[in-house]
């Protein structure tokens, strides 16, 4: 039995306006529920990313602003993990080089840190972790993957963060390389959002949501 989802709309847990417009108009085209941004909640407090996994940053973000608001809300945390660097940079993959870095600088200490690993061992993957929060219910979390290999220099002027060293085999190109509508299609963010939309549409009826 499906239950009724509780509130007129869901927040995204961003500022941004390009990831808000693509959780918008996917929600509203596969549950009929509208989204809103974290622009709209200017009070809320400053989110530390401080847990050890990408799991456990996105659940905390997600509860502690479902816990302030008292709506729910879904937030992601993402980043790039190289087994050949024990997993780095992974949860760390924004401040790589340091706190602040730019991608450049976080591309040029991930070249620098695999310039000794040989070819068959660059494999990375993209990961997403996403989390869902309602005020008295149980927290959920699912994870989006994206294989590919670190090239050994940049390639492309597409997408941001590591993606112009982050080679996808099947497509032939790097993510800078490929189209941002392609990159979306195939990235960690689409499969943990994919995932997210089956969870929610599978255990709640949306039925609520439409009339407001
Ligand atoms: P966030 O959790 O989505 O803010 O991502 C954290 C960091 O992971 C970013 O600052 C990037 O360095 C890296 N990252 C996450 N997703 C991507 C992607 O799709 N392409 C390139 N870098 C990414």
């Amino acid at each position: 039995m499906k239950k009724r989802w509780p509130f007129p709309y869901i927040i995204i847990a961003t500022k941004n306006k390009g990831k808000l417009k693509q959780f918008a108009d996917l929600f509203q085209e596969q549950l009929h529920l509208r989204v809103k941004g974290l622009d709209e909640f200017p009070q809320l407090p400053e989110i530390v990313e401080d847990r050890d996994t990408f799991e456990g940053n996105a659940l905390k973000k997600a509860e502690t602003i479902a816990a302030a608001l008292q709506a729910p809300v879904i937030s992601d945390d993402s980043g790039l993990v190289v087994p050949a660097l024990h997993g780095a940079p992974g949860i760390y993959s924004a401040r790589y080089a340091g706190e602040g870095a730019t991608d450049e600088a976080n591309n040029e200490k991930l070249l620098a840190e695999m310039s000794e690993v040989p070819d068959e061992q660059r494999q990375g993957k993209y990961v997403c972790a996403m989390a869902l929060a309602v005020p008295g219910e149980e927290s959920q979390v699912v994870r989006g993957e994206c294989h590919g290999v670190i090239t050994r220099q940049p390639r492309g002027q597409e997408g941001f963060g590591y993606d112009p060293l982050f080679y996808v085999p099947e497509e032939g190109k790097t993510m800078a390389e490929l189209p941002k509508e392609r990159k979306y299609q195939i990235s960690h963010r689409a499969e943990a959002t994919g995932k997210l939309i089956q969870l929610l549409k599978a255990q709640y009826d949306f039925d609520g949501g439409k009339e407001e």
